[in-house]
């Protein structure tokens, strides 16, 4: 249904119950999505230390593999984890976690001149911003969230890069055009989507979109 209505992205939330409080679903269920669709994977890992199941997750059908900052002491390695698979990869940040957690810096190989050094925003493929705190469905957006969004859109701009912003959390009809004009260009919609007539929610969250 949904792929019918121009919908590209499949966002597939994962949870540990660690991480996150809930648990939701995993590996298996991909498994078994990825048959029966054409769609692009983006499956968001809100689980403790990521690092240990991205071989499975490439496996089961990933196209996208989003990391939250907060849950690993490695996340370069767990970057360059999924990109060693060829896939996508982004980087998640809690609504408390501040946009300095891309700044980090990494050394390509030992002596690297610092003009050289990257950052963790060098080597994503997207930011996914959360605009509620992870866990639980049907919350609302957090309008603090704007500014950060803004932020991150005009570094990105500055610095020349191609990134996609992704917001997760309270995305609507009613504010997605909003969010949109902070700088975000992927839109995540759980609840407003699905509790109701799947179909006619998804267009309506379009079309606000392209409004
Ligand atoms: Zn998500």
């Amino acid at each position: 249904i949904l792929e019918k209505e121009g919908v590209e992205y499949l966002h597939i939330d994962v949870m540990d119950g660690m991480f996150v409080p809930n648990i939701s679903l995993g590996l298996p269920v991909i498994k078994s999505l990825r048959k029966e669709t054409e769609a692009l994977f983006d499956v968001h890992l809100m689980i403790e230390e990521p690092g240990r199941y991205i071989d499975d997750f490439a496996e089961a059908g990933a196209d996208l593999i989003t990391l939250h900052a907060e849950a690993t002491k490695h996340l370069h390695r767990a970057i360059q984890q999924v990109k060693a698979k060829g896939l996508k990869v982004g980087v998640a940040l809690n609504p408390a976690t501040p946009l300095s957690a891309l700044d980090y810096v990494v050394a390509i190989n030992p002596g690297t001149p610092v003009s050289q050094l990257e950052c963790v925003l060098d080597l994503v493929d997207m930011v996914l911003i959360m605009t509620v705190n992870p866990g639980y469905g049907g919350q609302s957006y957090i309008a603090k969230m704007d500014d950060k969004i803004k932020e991150l859109r005009a570094i990105i701009n500055e610095k020349g890069l191609d990134i996609d912003i992704e917001v997760d959390g309270g995305i609507s009809a009613k504010n997605v055009a909003h969010v949109k004009e902070c700088g975000a260009n992927v839109f995540v919609a759980g609840s407003a989507v699905f509790n109701g007539d799947i179909a006619s929610s998804a267009k309506d969250i379009l079309e606000a979109m392209e409004a």
